[in-house]
């Protein structure tokens, strides 16, 4: 047997346990001048899991799912859901349930015709549709719900419809474009929970598309995050929060302040907030560095030295329990944190106050590389 032919059985024997895999998928929409919307991106969505694609407003997350559906035909790349490769396969055969962002029920079929409909295409008997439909509904908590019309449900109940009339065929992949997007925020928290809770009864192996990282965060054990139509990272939540390979990454998770500097003897000075580093990069290369909100200490300032004033209390934004303080730092640049709201009590601080800063970690990059 030659090597060649070695590798590829490997491969195989890799993908039979994989959930979703996709190759160096690219597609274009418009010429070759114009960038691709999805560019040679490769990923592995683990089986059983749930795994979102996340990444800003047209960076691809959409186009990406539709080629994994089978929705849209790739200029080049393969895809494989359970070992096979179904690159050619047509969207119907791939044993995919799909759920968009606006509610795409039939508005003239009941709920139980429309959680009904993928098993009747598929010929099932009568007395079988009936008992999985009852099943399906109890699993999405819409038990005596089965009569009514989709404008008889809220947008909440709407989408859970649409979840179980995507379950109904037991589709290898659940594959979710912003299910949740189009709900108001209390809903759209009740939906995360109950969402979790399904999973875990019925383990399908989930793609869900997502521009919002708390969400992502809250249901992916595997991320996914895109930028302009190519693969920024991928890994699990804490990698991305605590491993960022680009300032891009550094940037889009956590809700970090840019602040930019220069290293000075192993230190990456920002304005006048020492950060430690290990890096080598010589003295006076410029760095920018990426602050999370919970990488920052503040206390009221205590006469000169290190405890010397070293910023002043900018905007007080009291949300509740929490409240988002933004220090104006003598550089001109703000950081930006979040404090409970008996912190701020304790400090007794308000707006135009001087206070002194201790960062306790920051991802540090020169241009793309992380030091
Ligand atoms: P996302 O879902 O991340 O917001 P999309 O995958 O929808 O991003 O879009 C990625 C890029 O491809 C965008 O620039 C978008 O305008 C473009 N695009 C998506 N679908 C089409 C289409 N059918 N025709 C032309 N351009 C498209
Ligand atoms: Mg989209």
């Amino acid at each position: 047997m030659t090597a060649a032919v070695k590798v590829r059985e490997n491969q195989a024997g890799a993908q039979a346990s994989a959930g979703v895999r996709v190759e160096g998928a690219t597609k274009r929409f418009s010429g070759p001048e114009q960038p691709a919307a999805v560019s040679d991106v490769s990923f592995e969505a683990p089986r059983g899991k749930i795994t979102a694609l996340l990444g800003p407003s047209g960076s691809g997350k959409s186009t990406l799912l539709r080629m994994i559906a089978g929705l849209e035909k790739p200029d080049a790349g393969r895809v494989w859901i359970g070992g096979a490769d179904v690159t050619q396969v047509s969207p119907r055969n791939r044993k995919v349930g799909f759920v968009f962002q606006s509610y795409a029920l039939f508005k003239h079929l009941s709920v139980f015709e429309n959680v009904a409909f993928g098993l009747k295409i598929r010929n099932a008997k009568p007395k079988d549709i009936e008992l999985r439909v009852q099943e399906l509904l109890a699993l999405v908590q819409l038990e005596g719900y089965g009569t009514r019309f989709p404008s008889q449900l809220s947008g909440g109940q709407r989408q859970r419809v649409a979840l179980a009339r995507a379950l109904a065929t037991d589709p290898e992949v659940l594959l979710l474009d912003e299910p949740f997007g189009a709900l108001d925020t209390r809903v759209r928290i009740e939906l995360r929970r109950w969402m979790l809770e399904l999973q875990e009864k019925t383990h399908t192996t989930t793609v869900l598309v997502t521009h919002d990282q708390e969400e992502a965060f809250e249901l992916a054990q595997h991320v996914v995050l895109l930028a302009d139509g190519k693969l920024a990272q991928a890994g699990n939540p804490h990698e991305l929060y605590d491993r960022p390979v680009t300032p891009f990454v550094a940037s889009f998770i956590g809700g970090a302040s840019m602040l930019s500097g220069t290293v000075r003897s192993g230190f990456a000075w920002l304005g006048n907030l020492p950060l430690q580093t290990s890096t080598a990069a010589p003295d006076g290369t410029l760095v920018r560095a990426y602050v999370r909100s919970g990488d920052v200490r503040i206390a009221r300032p205590r006469g000169t030295g290190p405890d010397a004033p070293s910023a002043r209390v900018g905007r007080v934004v009291r949300l509740g329990s929490k409240v988002q303080v933004s220090l104006l730092l003598p550089s001109g640049e703000a950081l930006n944190l979040e404090i409970p709201r008996t912190e701020l009590h304790e400090l007794g601080i308000e707006t135009g106050d001087p206070v002194s800063v201790d960062l306790t970690d920051a991802k540090v990059f020169v241009d793309d590389y992380a030091i």
